[in-house]
């Protein structure tokens, strides 16, 4: 248990998780109070804190609810009345301690780690976790321990070539580089997970697989963010959905950011042979989910087809945001590190990089975490940041790297949802997980930005976290009832942009605001999903939000003034849900030494007109994106790393 938590918060806590959720809490709280004192900010859990006690004290509930009396001593529906009050107050803070609490306890309500196959919540939503079978071989990657530590505790590795995280770009890096005849050491600060070890439950996949255990938001707590985060990062957990770079987004790069690489002949062939190196196929197995999209897209008259993704011949089971226990998903652990693991790249888990270190304008290597007391010094003479989009800025910062945009435009590919209700039974967790997608309004027209209609396979934890909470009969009554639900995403290219920054505690604060255009674009999507969800067949349908909007047809509601509604969607911070599991641009690739940190090559640039450069440093991963793409990213950036590995050798 939590020991920054004193026993007045943990009763707060437990009135809070019964009032989210029915059922029993003990598990829940302990795995709540754990979680936010591992990854919140000190400064953010010290203000959840301050909620605690203002909801436990008299004259505060008598100022904020007009009741003298703590939270703890209230009745259930005076609780809930009390958290409605704060869903939807017009103070911004209140509004975001709502969300911090809501998503945890309505994620650990679902999620909750007492919960067996046959509790009560999950029976209610015919959900059983799957549980395929191990493949006799095990994913080929060796994972590599360092020497044992001297006296002071230090490691000590030589190396031609660090890899800073082990994802998309870093596995793509590792394994060229290797092949190339370089002495490669990765670097990944989660653990290594094989398909003998990986998570069955959803709450174990969080803890085990995602950035944060999956906690992560924006600072204001309004925007969802999940990244990966253990060997192989995004590729481990991702949905698998692989689609090229769209041309009008290579020509921009290309004619504004002075991109040159992207644009020619050359770009399919990298791309073409990527997908060949992760078995790109078109999804053979259809769910029902996914039928929602070809079935209303047709009736439309809108593009629709099934996706091409890195599986084959799979679509049972959907698991695959927990790994992939069968070994079918071509994730880093089966394809890029597999081949740099045979090729001799030594592959360190649980390894967090605190520091690059740089004499005299030149790397010399990188330094670790290892854990209990354990450090590890890697000397070698090219370091690649590899770390995703929301470490790479920090990473470089906290090594006293330098550069006026280093952490500016970060791209997050804001997620709108919407949710059909159909007759049928959809059960949104089952099957291949992005089995179709619509194109229909992927290009940016002059009044919004592209999109990329797909669906969006919740498992009950995230499903929870996503639907309204309208209190907690109406949500139980919503779960219950959501193996009917198809729900909808619409991933956008960014109208907006954010920020990585590192707090006074030293820790990653993100932020982001949707400008105009891209709350145009949010609306529109959701417009879009909501007739392709009506035209499916839905009888009713929410938009997720806090409020949700909902449309009932079976209650005679018109369809075109729902219409009206969405149009005017709110989307300030913690209104209208938004998520985000693609993150960009952070330190991004381009032509002008003063708004790119790193040269059109990756090499990273330096001072505050961005005209020096640190001999030896690249970054590697979806940092580079110079904007957001408004398609599944993965490809982009594994074709990124790629040239900047061929830049990595032509520069040695
Ligand atoms: C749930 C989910 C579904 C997705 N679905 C799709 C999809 O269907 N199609 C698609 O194209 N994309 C998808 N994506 C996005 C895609 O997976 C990511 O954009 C991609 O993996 C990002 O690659 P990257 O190399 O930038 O970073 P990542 O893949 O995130 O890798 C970064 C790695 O660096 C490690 N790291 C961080 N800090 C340090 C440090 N200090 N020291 C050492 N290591 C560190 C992290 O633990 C992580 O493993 C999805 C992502 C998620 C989370
Ligand atoms: S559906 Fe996903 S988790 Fe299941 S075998 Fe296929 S890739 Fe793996």
């Amino acid at each position: 248990m939590a020991d920054v938590f004193t026993e007045r918060d943990l009763r707060v806590l437990t009135a809070l998780a019964e009032t989210f959720v029915e059922g029993p809490v003990d598990g829940r709280v302990a795995a709540a109070a754990e979680a936010l004192e591992a990854v919140v900010d000190p400064n953010q859990l010290a203000q959840l804190r301050l909620v605690l006690r203002a909801l436990d004290s008299r004259a505060a509930n008598l100022v904020l609810a007009g009741r003298p009396t703590p939270f703890t001593r209230m009745s259930a529906d005076d609780r809930e009345a009390v958290l409605l009050g704060w869903a939807g107050s017009r103070l911004g803070q209140r509004r975001s301690a709502f969300a911090a609490y809501r998503k945890l306890f309505t994620f650990l309500g679902y999620a909750d780690p007492d919960a067996a196959a046959d509790d009560p919540r999950l029976v209610a939503l015919g959900y059983r976790p799957d549980d395929p079978a191990v493949p006799t071989e095990l994913a080929a990657v060796r994972r590599f321990a360092p020497p044992q530590p001297d006296a002071d505790g230090w490691s000590t590795l030589d190396a031609d070539v660090v890899v800073v995280g082990s994802g998309a770009g870093g596995g793509v890096i590792a394994a060229d580089l290797s092949a190339a005849g370089r002495s490669v050491v990765v670097l990944e600060a989660g653990p290594f997970v094989d398909e003998s070890t990986m998570p069955r439950r959803e709450v174990d996949a969080f803890a085990q697989l995602y950035l944060d255990r999956g906690l992560l938001s924006t600072w204001d707590g309004s925007i969802t963010l999940l990244a990966g985060a253990a060997v192989g990062g995004g590729t481990l957990v991702n949905w698998m959905t692989s689609i090229d770079t769209p041309e009008d987004v290579r020509l921009e790069w290309a004619s504004d950011h002075g991109l040159e690489h992207v644009v020619g002949p050359g770009w399919s062939a990298e791309v073409a042979a990527l997908e060949a190196e992760l078995a790109v196929a078109v999804a053979t197995h259809i769910p029902p989910k996914d039928a929602v999209i070809l079935r209303g897209a047709r009736e439309l008259g809108w593009d629709a087809a099934a996706t091409r993704r890195d599986a084959r011949e799979c679509g049972d089971c959907g698991s695959c945001g927990f790994g992939c226990r069968r070994g079918t998903k071509r994730s880093g652990i089966r394809a890029h590190l597999a081949t740099a693991s045979a090729r001799a790249a030594r592959i360190v888990a649980d390894a967090r990089v605190t520091r690059v270190i740089v004499e005299r304008g030149i790397v010399e290597g990188v330094e670790a975490e290892l854990g209990e007391g354990r450090r590890l010094r890697v000397h070698a003479a090219t370091v690649v940041v590899a770390a995703g989009a929301l470490r790479t800025p920090a990473v470089l910062q906290r090594s006293g790297i330098g550069h006026p945009a280093l952490g500016r435009y970060l791209r997050i590919h804001p997620v709108p949802v919407v949710a059909g209700r159909f007759d049928e039974r959809i059960e949104m967790w089952r099957g291949t997980l992005q089995a179709a997608r619509s194109l229909e309004f992927s290009e940016t027209t002059a009044d919004r930005r592209g999109y990329v209609i797909e669906s969006a396979p919740g498992h009950p934890g995230l499903l929870a976290l996503a639907l309204p909470w309208e209190g907690r009969a109406a949500h139980a009554a919503l779960m219950a009832d959501s193996a009917h639900l198809g729900p909808l995403i619409a991933v956008t290219r960014d109208g907006g942009e954010g920020r990585v920054s590192l707090t006074r505690a030293g820790t990653v604060r993100l932020d982001y605001r949707l400008d105009e255009s891209g709350v145009a674009t949010m609306r529109h999507a959701l417009v879009s999903m909501a007739r392709l969800a009506r035209a499916a067949g839905a009888g009713s349908i929410v938009a997720t939000g806090t409020p949700g909007a909902w449309w009932h047809g079976s209650r005679g509601e018109s369809f075109e003034r729902y219409v009206e509604t969405l149009r005017a969607t709110d989307f300030r911070p913690n209104r209208a849900s938004v998520f985000s599991a693609h993150q960009l641009g952070t330190a991004r690739m381009g032509a002008d030494p003063v708004v790119h940190p790193c040269d059109p090559w990756g090499r990273v640039r330096v001072g505050p007109r961005g005209d020096q450069a640190i001999h030896g440093l690249y970054v590697g991963d979806g940092s580079l994106c110079p904007t957001g793409l408004g398609v599944n990213p993965m490809i982009t950036i594994m074709a990124m790393a790629r040239h900047v590995g061929r830049t990595v050798l032509a520069d040695a």
